[in-house]
């Protein structure tokens, strides 16, 4: 009997990386099952102190249901009035907004909606470790500039196959925002050079004294500029699936019919549960936010006091530590960072192949003195391993 012929699975799929922060936050699980302590520094969240509310009185059934594909009309009014008192953007809730189960699901459909195979995205580095990924699943070519280069440089990236570039404001990993005549600079780039923006928005409540510029108010018609925003991070609910793109009608409609193929709508007991103490949970994490910002300045002059060098950045609750006078790769050092000091963070090459001398530290859900002592440990490992 002849052999079987065997299925062949996807290339491309297959050349898709894992997520580095997913990989070593999965030895931090396994090391914690065999009795091990750790000190996390790797988890991609801040944990909030939140009450939970009651869910009896939610509209019943419909919390049952799906909800319109494009999230519960009234959500999408709250989150639109946010976006314009908060960030001086006029958006549409009725053509302009599509709630998303989670913001990477929002900014992966907003890839397929503009990307046909080959086109090439400009990513500068250190970036989120999903979106060269996600344009890579949307059979598109990430290109990642090197993060020595400042915003005037990236337009020497462009090539005749360029059509979009993605800027994550304020950044994951380094906690950098953008100031505003960078940001008006790259409209005007993209403008120029008939490019979206993707702005990938996640973190703009952990900003200081609510300092930040939605890059879509540079491009109040949207014609160039897609807002991508994430309720899980902002209201530290990450396990709760949900956040949003705000882009112009049209885009916004060929985003829906992805959203209708691939998730129909978020949970829609979380859409009502949200809507409903929208207000309620801002005014809880807010005090909370600025003890975070400013546990994140005691952290910085901590390392500026032991001599750990880092990228710039005054929000959210990342750090990007250099580990340059060490002799090991980022992915090596963190390895054993955790096997024999017991720290996770996260190697700063997932955050792009510039970045290769940097350590992501997250201080979101560890105390200040344990996130102190395991930066310590991080200054030991550099000069154990240094020449
Ligand atoms: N953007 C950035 C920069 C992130 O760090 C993350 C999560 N780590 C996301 C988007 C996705 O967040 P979520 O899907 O939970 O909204």
């Amino acid at each position: 009997m002849t052999a079987p012929r065997l299925p062949e699975r996807s290339a491309n799929v297959a050349a898709i990386v894992e997520a580095m922060s997913i990989k070593f936050n999965t030895m931090v699980y396994e090391l914690k099952r065999a009795g091990k302590s750790v000190s996390v520094l790797s988890l991609g969240e801040a944990f909030f102190d939140l009450p939970v509310a009651d869910v009896r009185d939610l509209p019943h059934p419909q919390i049952f249901h799906y909800s319109d594909s494009r999230g519960i009309p009234e959500l999408r009014r709250s989150i639109a009035a946010y976006y314009g008192s908060r960030y001086g953007l006029t958006v549409d809730p009725e053509a302009e907004i599509i709630l998303t189960a989670g913001s990477k699901l929002a900014i992966y459909m907003a890839l397929l909606a503009v990307l046909d195979p080959g086109d090439e995205v400009l990513i500068p580095e250190p970036a989120w470790v999903s979106y060269s990924e996600q344009v890579r699943l949307c059979h598109g070519v990430p290109i990642g500039i090197p993060y020595t280069e400042g915003v005037t440089a990236w337009s020497e990236y462009i090539t005749g196959r360029t059509k979009a570039l993605v800027i994550n404001n304020p950044q994951n990993p380094t906690g950098y925002r953008y100031s505003e005549k960078e940001l008006q600079y790259v409209v005007e780039v993209a403008r120029r050079h008939g490019l979206w923006v993707l702005s990938d928005e996640a973190y703009s409540d952990f900003t200081p004294d609510a300092e930040f510029a939605s890059t879509a108010h540079f491009d109040q018609s949207k014609s160039h500029v897609v807002v991508f925003n994430s309720i899980s991070k902002n209201c530290g609910i990450s396990g709760w699936r949900l956040g949003y793109v705000i882009a112009n009608a049209a885009l916004t409609d060929q985003i829906l019919k992805v959203n209708q193929h691939l998730s129909t709508c978020p949970a829609t007991i979380l859409e009502y549960y949200i809507e409903r103490h929208f207000s309620d949970i801002l005014t809880v994490t807010k005090p909370q936010i600025a003890a975070l910002l400013e546990k994140r300045s005691r952290v910085a002059a901590f390392m500026d006091g032991i001599g750990l060098k880092y990228l710039p950045g005054d929000s959210t609750f990342y750090f990007f530590v250099s580990i340059a006078p060490s002799r090991l790769g980022s992915e090596a050092f963190c390895v054993r960072l955790l096997e024999e000091k017991h720290v996770c963070v996260v190697p700063g090459v997932g955050y792009g192949s510039s970045c290769d001398g940097f350590v992501r530290v997250s201080i979101g859900t560890e105390s200040f003195e344990n996130v102190t002592a395991a930066l310590a440990q991080v200054a030991a490992l550099v000069r154990e391993t240094a020449g």
